[in-house]
């Protein structure tokens, strides 16, 4: 039986039921809450208390397993998350990569080849194996996926020599790779520019936030390609309001696409661009449906009203996602 890495160990891919691809127990910048957070507005119990929460609402509500995109850059911390995970019986996912829009960190910026410490592979590379194989930074968590990002700016230096890591590291390990997408500059395309000459198996790639578009054309071009459509930012309506995000699955499917399009909210139990508990109410009063219930509760009846059968949706949160690990 293919298996599938978990916070809590290897679990039968038959075993991840209904998944969410692409949503965050925590983004907390570790230097972020060392600096400003620690006595003030972070409280490491409540929090995970409170994540711990949310995931078991979560549960309730039928959802089985949650995939986590959380990498440096977004403040991956593992023992955290193993906190949570050992008081819910949800499924987390957890990643390697990198989250840059950008540059890419000093650590990386002088060692490699070619470079000041010349090195005969990517140091990224290396790190981004270790996660897979042998579990992250100690933990015996392994990663399961790479996570990288193509972002407004398209494929600076720094982001490219992100992505080129993740299909080094997927060739060398199998592990697929989730990549967080702009859709302004339709940076998808640039993805499979980037994939197709590292010769990487795209039916193992999520274009993340391909959902934000409701371009048919882009994102049947993507699909042909054969990846996933990461329909994953469902109550982010200051990207594409549920309706939009909601119609452009319905002609999906209806054009056959619905095997090739997987869901979530991109949302998180908590996230530190909103630091203590006003800004966090705040940001719930800005986007009311940005969190974990929005698709079971209103978007999945919304997708039934309008015509998607059942198969179609068990595609979405189940055998796709499970397919896609294996
Ligand atoms: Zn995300």
């Amino acid at each position: 039986m293919p298996t599938v890495e978990t916070v809590r160990g290897p679990i039968d891919t038959a075993d991840m039921g209904q998944t969410l691809m692409h949503e965050h127990v925590f983004v907390l910048s570790t230097e972020h809450v060392q600096n400003f957070g620690e006595g003030g507005w972070w409280d490491e119990d409540e929090r995970v208390a409170d994540a711990v929460q949310k995931l078991n609402d979560l549960k309730a509500l039928g959802i089985d397993t949650i995939v986590d995109p959380t990498v440096w850059g977004l403040g991956r911390y593992i023992p955290r998350v193993q906190r949570v995970a050992e008081q819910t019986d949800l499924n987390i996912i957890v990643a390697t990569g990198l989250y840059t829009y950008d540059e890419i960190p000093h650590q990386y910026e002088h060692r490699g080849p070619g470079l000041l410490l010349d090195l005969p592979r990517d140091p990224m590379v290396d790190d981004f194996t270790r996660d897979i194989r042998d579990g992250i930074a100690g933990t015996g968590v392994k990663a399961a996926f790479l996570k990288c990002v193509v972002e407004a700016k398209g494929l600076t230096p720094g982001v490219e020599r992100t992505l080129r890591a993740c299909a080094a590291t997927h060739r060398a390990t199998g592990a697929p790779i989730t990549v967080h997408t702009s859709v302004a500059n339709q940076a998808g395309r640039m993805v499979l520019q980037v994939f197709r000459d590292e010769g990487v198996d795209l039916t193992k790639v999520v274009i993340g936030h391909a959902g934000d578009s409701n371009d048919l054309d882009y994102l049947s071009e993507l699909a042909d390609a054969g990846c996933l459509l990461g329909m994953d930012r469902f109550g982010l309506d200051i990207y594409n309001p549920t309706a939009s995000r909601v119609d452009t699955i319905v002609a999906l499917a209806e054009r056959g696409y619905a095997d090739r399009m997987v869901l979530a909210h991109d949302a998180s139990c908590y996230i530190d661009y909103f630091p203590g508990v006003e800004a966090q109410a705040a940001k719930e009063q800005i986007a009311p449906n940005w969190n974990f219930t929005h698709i079971s509760k209103d978007v999945l009846p919304m997708l039934r009203e309008k015509g998607v059968t059942e198969e179609q949706l068990r595609q979405m949160l189940v055998d796709t996602p499970r397919r896609y690990f294996e």
